[in-house]
């Protein structure tokens, strides 16, 4: 039975948010269950940190959080909707939060809209292979 989902959410694309959350609500049914919104960070290369505010990460980490809160107020999702942020590869991180928060399931875009020529995005591809839970790909 699927208890704990987690939605990668990309903010540059965040449009697609909204399918997967709602994808992601469908599955529990009338059962109910924990779903976690995610955005992950990207590290910045040291050649352009060097030229950026020193507190960019922490900026970066707030918006974030601000992103993720919105979404569960416009989409009426119930207060026990978790949001996390971290900071790091996105692939990697979503593989890790998965791990350390026992997601059964993980609801993901397959890719930016209008790039349809490829199956999968570099990140969804990857949750796909190496995810040891199963994988929700929306196209
Ligand atoms: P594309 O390469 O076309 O952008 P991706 O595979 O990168 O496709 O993105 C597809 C999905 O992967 C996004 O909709 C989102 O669910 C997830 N994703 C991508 N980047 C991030 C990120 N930085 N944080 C959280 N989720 C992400």
């Amino acid at each position: 039975m699927i208890k704990n989902i987690l939605v990668p959410i990309d903010m540059a694309h965040a449009e697609r948010g909204a399918t997967m959350i709602n994808q992601a609500r469908e599955m529990f049914g009338n059962k109910g269950g924990d779903i976690t919104l995610l955005h992950v960070v990207q590290e910045i290369p040291a050649y352009v940190r060097a030229e950026m505010p020193s507190d960019l990460d922490d900026k970066a980490i707030t918006d974030s959080k601000a992103h993720l809160q919105n979404l569960i107020e416009n989409y009426n999702l119930p207060e026990t909707t978790k949001i996390k942020v971290r900071q790091g590869n996105p692939f990697h991180e979503i593989l890790a939060e998965a791990k350390e928060s026992g997601t059964d399931l993980i609801v993901i875009a397959s890719h930016q809209p209008g790039i349809t020529d490829y199956l999968l995005g570099s990140v969804a591809g990857q949750v796909v292979r190496h995810s040891k839970c199963s994988v929700l790909v929306l196209r």
